[in-house]
């Protein structure tokens, strides 16, 4: 069992994981399920979510993270394999501002091909002025303390 295994009726991968709604399941795991997304990016698009509903990564608990990456680390061969493809892209869009339309965490795994016309991580963000990598990281290990 991992974390508070707190379920919302109303969340369609709540209701994925206890069944209630019918999904493409591929891996049903300790603390995870994975299953392929209705509206794929490319063939093989899975999703992985953990058991409990929490909107963002910060908000799980250090056991549900553990199984929830395990089981991401479990599948991203398979599925790579399964589709013949050159590699995976692994991404969670986290909050509502990076547009994630269903709140409750969940992995994306796409299997990516030489020439599909996707970019990498960093093709989804403008180039533009930052501040100096020094201030934010001082920044964000003031926060980790
Ligand atoms: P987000 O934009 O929140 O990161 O991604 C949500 C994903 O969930 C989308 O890719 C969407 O296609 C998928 N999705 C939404 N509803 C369902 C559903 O009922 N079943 C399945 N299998 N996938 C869903
Ligand atoms: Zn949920």
């Amino acid at each position: 069992m991992t974390g508070s295994n707190r379920q919302e009726m109303s969340c369609i991968f709540c209701r994925i994981v206890s069944g209630d709604v019918k999904a493409e399941l591929v891996a049903r795991e300790p603390g995870a399920t994975a299953f392929l997304d209705v509206s794929p990016l490319a063939d093989g698009h899975v999703l992985v979510v953990p058991d409990d509903h929490v909107a963002r990564v910060e908000d799980l608990g250090e056991e549900a993270a553990a199984a929830l990456f395990r089981t991401v680390t479990r599948l991203a061969g398979p599925v790579r394999a399964a589709v013949g493809a050159a590699g995976t892209t692994i991404g969670v869009n986290n909050g509502d501002a990076t547009g994630q339309t269903v709140p409750h965490v969940h992995v994306h795994i796409v299997p990516r091909r030489e020439g599909d016309g996707a970019s990498s991580v960093h093709g989804i963000f403008p180039a533009g002025p930052r501040r100096p990598v020094a201030e934010v990281g001082e920044a964000i290990r003031a926060r980790l303390a």
